[in-house]
Protein backbone atom coordinates (compact mmCIF):
# COMPACT_ATOMS: atom_id res chain seq x y z
CA UNK A 1 0.00 0.00 0.00
CA UNK A 2 1.10 2.94 -0.62
CA UNK A 3 2.12 6.17 2.11
CA UNK A 4 -1.28 6.89 3.32
CA UNK A 5 -2.44 7.62 6.70
CA UNK A 6 -5.32 6.30 6.88
CA UNK A 7 -6.38 2.59 5.66
CA UNK A 8 -9.70 1.81 5.93
CA UNK A 9 -12.19 4.95 5.60
CA UNK A 10 -15.88 5.84 5.71
CA UNK A 11 -16.40 8.71 3.13
CA UNK A 12 -19.62 10.65 4.17
CA UNK A 13 -20.99 12.03 0.69
CA UNK A 14 -24.36 14.10 1.07
CA UNK A 15 -26.55 13.56 -1.29
CA UNK A 16 -26.02 17.05 -2.78
CA UNK A 17 -22.37 15.92 -3.63
CA UNK A 18 -24.63 13.78 -6.23
CA UNK A 19 -26.53 16.87 -7.53
CA UNK A 20 -24.23 19.69 -8.02
CA UNK A 21 -25.45 23.36 -9.22
CA UNK A 22 -28.72 22.29 -9.10
CA UNK A 23 -28.98 20.91 -5.59
CA UNK A 24 -31.56 18.72 -6.55
CA UNK A 25 -31.73 15.24 -8.17
CA UNK A 26 -29.00 12.92 -9.59
CA UNK A 27 -27.00 14.62 -12.10
CA UNK A 28 -24.40 11.86 -13.73
CA UNK A 29 -21.61 14.03 -15.01
CA UNK A 30 -21.05 15.30 -11.49
CA UNK A 31 -21.41 12.00 -9.86
CA UNK A 32 -17.98 10.81 -12.12
CA UNK A 33 -16.23 13.82 -11.01
CA UNK A 34 -16.38 12.52 -7.43
CA UNK A 35 -16.41 8.70 -8.61
CA UNK A 36 -12.75 9.79 -10.47
CA UNK A 37 -11.63 10.82 -7.49
CA UNK A 38 -12.75 8.42 -5.51
CA UNK A 39 -10.79 5.92 -7.88
CA UNK A 40 -7.58 7.57 -7.00
CA UNK A 41 -7.64 7.15 -3.49
CA UNK A 42 -9.28 2.99 -4.37
CA UNK A 43 -5.60 2.63 -6.55
CA UNK A 44 -3.51 3.87 -3.04
CA UNK A 45 -4.45 0.59 -1.78
CA UNK A 46 -7.18 2.27 0.65
CA UNK A 47 -9.99 0.17 1.88
CA UNK A 48 -13.33 2.65 1.22
CA UNK A 49 -17.13 2.29 2.25
CA UNK A 50 -19.07 5.36 1.37
CA UNK A 51 -21.95 6.22 3.39
CA UNK A 52 -24.56 8.19 0.84
CA UNK A 53 -27.22 10.60 2.18
CA UNK A 54 -30.61 11.52 0.16
CA UNK A 55 -30.83 15.34 0.77
CA UNK A 56 -31.04 15.89 -2.53
CA UNK A 57 -34.10 14.23 -2.87
CA UNK A 58 -35.95 14.50 -0.22
CA UNK A 59 -35.43 14.75 4.02
CA UNK A 60 -38.02 13.10 6.22
CA UNK A 61 -38.24 16.45 8.72
CA UNK A 62 -38.80 18.46 5.59
CA UNK A 63 -41.60 15.67 5.12
CA UNK A 64 -43.15 15.99 9.04
CA UNK A 65 -43.24 20.02 8.81
CA UNK A 66 -45.51 19.66 5.49
CA UNK A 67 -47.88 17.85 7.60
CA UNK A 68 -46.62 13.53 7.07
CA UNK A 69 -46.31 11.25 9.43
CA UNK A 70 -42.37 11.47 11.03
CA UNK A 71 -41.51 8.07 10.71
CA UNK A 72 -43.42 7.33 7.25
CA UNK A 73 -41.20 10.59 5.86
CA UNK A 74 -38.13 9.36 6.67
CA UNK A 75 -38.23 5.99 5.02
CA UNK A 76 -38.94 8.06 1.84
CA UNK A 77 -35.54 9.56 3.12
CA UNK A 78 -33.90 6.14 3.41
CA UNK A 79 -35.07 4.74 -0.34
CA UNK A 80 -33.64 8.39 -1.20
CA UNK A 81 -30.18 7.00 -0.17
CA UNK A 82 -30.65 3.48 -1.98
CA UNK A 83 -31.46 5.82 -5.47
CA UNK A 84 -28.22 7.83 -4.55
CA UNK A 85 -26.42 4.57 -3.76
CA UNK A 86 -27.02 2.51 -7.21
CA UNK A 87 -26.11 6.03 -9.13
CA UNK A 88 -22.86 6.01 -7.69
CA UNK A 89 -22.38 2.07 -8.01
CA UNK A 90 -23.15 2.35 -11.76
CA UNK A 91 -20.39 5.33 -11.99
CA UNK A 92 -17.68 3.84 -9.85
CA UNK A 93 -18.02 0.39 -12.26
CA UNK A 94 -18.03 2.26 -15.33
CA UNK A 95 -14.82 3.31 -15.06
CA UNK A 96 -13.59 0.02 -13.38
CA UNK A 97 -13.98 0.14 -9.88
CA UNK A 98 -15.28 -2.60 -8.29
CA UNK A 99 -18.33 -2.04 -5.74
CA UNK A 100 -21.14 -3.50 -3.81
CA UNK A 101 -24.11 -1.63 -2.44
CA UNK A 102 -25.60 -2.88 1.16
CA UNK A 103 -28.43 -1.90 2.15
CA UNK A 104 -30.15 -1.43 5.62
CA UNK A 105 -33.42 -2.36 4.47
CA UNK A 106 -33.58 -5.35 2.15
CA UNK A 107 -33.77 -5.53 -1.65
CA UNK A 108 -32.19 -8.22 -2.71
CA UNK A 109 -33.16 -7.84 -6.45
CA UNK A 110 -31.06 -4.69 -6.40
CA UNK A 111 -28.51 -4.87 -3.45
CA UNK A 112 -26.93 -6.86 -0.43
CA UNK A 113 -28.31 -6.83 2.64
CA UNK A 114 -26.04 -5.00 5.45
CA UNK A 115 -23.71 -7.86 6.84
CA UNK A 116 -20.94 -6.62 8.28
CA UNK A 117 -18.78 -9.34 8.56
CA UNK A 118 -19.47 -9.56 4.30
CA UNK A 119 -18.96 -5.99 4.20
CA UNK A 120 -14.99 -6.05 5.78
CA UNK A 121 -14.67 -9.29 3.25
CA UNK A 122 -15.63 -7.06 0.39
CA UNK A 123 -13.10 -4.36 1.98
CA UNK A 124 -10.16 -6.99 2.10
CA UNK A 125 -11.02 -7.99 -1.31
CA UNK A 126 -10.49 -4.49 -2.29
CA UNK A 127 -14.19 -3.66 -3.10
CA UNK A 128 -15.29 0.00 -2.34
CA UNK A 129 -18.43 -1.07 0.02
CA UNK A 130 -21.45 1.39 -0.43
CA UNK A 131 -23.92 1.56 2.88
CA UNK A 132 -27.15 2.60 1.28
CA UNK A 133 -30.45 3.25 3.30
CA UNK A 134 -28.94 4.92 6.60
CA UNK A 135 -29.30 3.04 9.49
CA UNK A 136 -33.09 1.29 8.81
CA UNK A 137 -34.45 3.64 11.32
CA UNK A 138 -36.42 6.68 11.28
CA UNK A 139 -35.44 9.84 13.59
CA UNK A 140 -31.57 9.20 12.48
CA UNK A 141 -29.40 10.69 9.78
CA UNK A 142 -26.84 9.22 7.40
CA UNK A 143 -23.97 10.95 9.15
CA UNK A 144 -25.03 8.99 12.65
CA UNK A 145 -24.81 6.30 10.21
CA UNK A 146 -21.31 6.97 9.53
CA UNK A 147 -20.44 6.87 12.55
CA UNK A 148 -22.28 3.50 13.14
CA UNK A 149 -20.93 2.04 10.28
CA UNK A 150 -17.08 3.29 10.70
CA UNK A 151 -17.89 1.88 14.46
CA UNK A 152 -18.54 -1.50 12.96
CA UNK A 153 -15.80 -1.91 10.28
CA UNK A 154 -13.13 -0.77 12.57
CA UNK A 155 -12.64 2.44 9.93
CA UNK A 156 -9.45 4.66 11.06
CA UNK A 157 -11.76 7.96 10.08
CA UNK A 158 -14.58 9.71 8.60
CA UNK A 159 -14.41 11.49 5.62
CA UNK A 160 -16.84 14.13 5.47
CA UNK A 161 -16.18 15.89 1.91
CA UNK A 162 -18.15 18.77 2.14
CA UNK A 163 -20.04 21.14 -0.81
CA UNK A 164 -17.53 24.21 -1.14
CA UNK A 165 -16.87 24.84 2.67
CA UNK A 166 -13.36 23.76 3.98
CA UNK A 167 -14.45 22.41 7.26
CA UNK A 168 -16.05 24.15 10.30
CA UNK A 169 -16.06 27.46 11.32
CA UNK A 170 -17.91 29.10 14.30
CA UNK A 171 -20.47 30.28 12.05
CA UNK A 172 -21.58 29.77 8.73
CA UNK A 173 -18.72 31.58 6.77
CA UNK A 174 -21.22 32.30 3.45
CA UNK A 175 -23.48 34.24 5.84
CA UNK A 176 -21.07 35.43 8.67
CA UNK A 177 -18.14 37.62 7.60
CA UNK A 178 -16.90 36.74 11.08
CA UNK A 179 -16.81 33.16 11.33
CA UNK A 180 -13.60 31.71 11.79
CA UNK A 181 -12.11 28.38 10.83
CA UNK A 182 -11.07 25.41 13.38
CA UNK A 183 -8.11 23.45 12.12
CA UNK A 184 -8.62 20.86 15.67
CA UNK A 185 -11.62 20.46 17.58
CA UNK A 186 -13.48 17.56 19.67
CA UNK A 187 -15.82 15.75 19.04
CA UNK A 188 -17.44 17.42 22.39
CA UNK A 189 -17.01 20.71 21.16
CA UNK A 190 -19.02 20.26 18.14
CA UNK A 191 -21.91 19.47 20.20
CA UNK A 192 -21.16 22.64 23.16
CA UNK A 193 -20.55 24.96 20.67
CA UNK A 194 -23.55 23.94 18.74
CA UNK A 195 -21.49 23.76 15.49
CA UNK A 196 -23.62 22.79 12.42
CA UNK A 197 -21.08 19.70 11.37
CA UNK A 198 -22.94 16.52 12.38
CA UNK A 199 -26.12 16.02 14.37
CA UNK A 200 -25.63 15.30 17.82
CA UNK A 201 -26.22 11.44 18.10
CA UNK A 202 -23.76 11.40 15.26
CA UNK A 203 -21.14 13.33 17.52
CA UNK A 204 -21.74 11.54 20.45
CA UNK A 205 -21.33 7.86 18.79
CA UNK A 206 -17.98 9.14 17.21
CA UNK A 207 -17.08 10.56 20.66
CA UNK A 208 -17.64 7.06 22.33
CA UNK A 209 -16.04 5.14 20.17
CA UNK A 210 -13.07 7.46 19.38
CA UNK A 211 -13.59 7.54 15.62
CA UNK A 212 -11.70 10.45 14.05
CA UNK A 213 -13.47 13.11 11.68
CA UNK A 214 -11.99 14.84 9.16
CA UNK A 215 -14.04 17.81 7.18
CA UNK A 216 -13.04 19.47 4.17
CA UNK A 217 -14.17 20.77 1.08
CA UNK A 218 -14.58 18.10 -1.75
CA UNK A 219 -14.83 20.85 -5.10
CA UNK A 220 -10.81 20.82 -4.45
CA UNK A 221 -9.88 17.72 -6.70
CA UNK A 222 -7.35 15.56 -5.51
CA UNK A 223 -8.55 16.67 -1.40
CA UNK A 224 -9.88 13.05 -0.88
CA UNK A 225 -6.43 11.80 -1.50
CA UNK A 226 -4.69 14.68 0.04
CA UNK A 227 -6.33 14.01 3.57
CA UNK A 228 -5.68 10.27 2.78
CA UNK A 229 -2.30 11.17 2.75
CA UNK A 230 -2.07 12.66 5.62
CA UNK A 231 -2.09 16.43 4.42
CA UNK A 232 -3.88 18.75 7.13
CA UNK A 233 -6.36 20.16 5.08
CA UNK A 234 -9.92 20.78 6.42
CA UNK A 235 -10.83 20.24 10.23
CA UNK A 236 -10.18 17.16 11.89
CA UNK A 237 -12.09 16.52 15.11
CA UNK A 238 -10.63 13.80 17.24
CA UNK A 239 -11.39 12.79 21.03
N1 LIG B 1 -32.91 8.82 7.21
C1 LIG B 1 -33.48 8.12 8.26
N2 LIG B 1 -32.69 7.27 8.99
C2 LIG B 1 -31.37 7.09 8.74
C3 LIG B 1 -30.78 7.83 7.67
C4 LIG B 1 -31.58 8.68 6.93
O1 LIG B 1 -34.65 8.25 8.55
O2 LIG B 1 -30.71 6.30 9.43
C5 LIG B 1 -33.78 9.68 6.35
C6 LIG B 1 -34.08 11.04 6.97
O3 LIG B 1 -35.41 11.37 6.64
C7 LIG B 1 -33.12 11.95 6.21
C8 LIG B 1 -33.07 11.33 4.84
O4 LIG B 1 -33.15 9.92 5.10
O5 LIG B 1 -33.58 13.28 6.17
C9 LIG B 1 -31.86 11.64 4.00
O6 LIG B 1 -30.68 11.48 4.76
P1 LIG B 1 -29.75 12.72 5.20
O7 LIG B 1 -30.62 13.90 5.53
O8 LIG B 1 -28.84 12.24 6.25
O9 LIG B 1 -28.97 12.99 3.83
P2 LIG B 1 -27.85 14.09 3.49
O10 LIG B 1 -28.17 15.35 4.24
O11 LIG B 1 -26.54 13.53 3.92
O12 LIG B 1 -27.92 14.24 2.01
Amino acid sequence: MANVKYKRVVLKLSGEALAGDLGTGINPPEIRKVAEEIKEVHNLGVQITIVVGGGNMWRGEAGAQMGMERSQADYIGMLATVMNALALQDNLESIGVPTRVQTSIEMRQIAEPYIRRKAIRHLEKGRIVIFAGGTGSPYFSTDTTAALRASEVNADVILMAKNGVDGIYSADPMKDASAVKYDKLTHLDIINKGLQVMDTTASSLSMDNDIPLVVFNMNERGNIKRVVKGETIGTTVKG
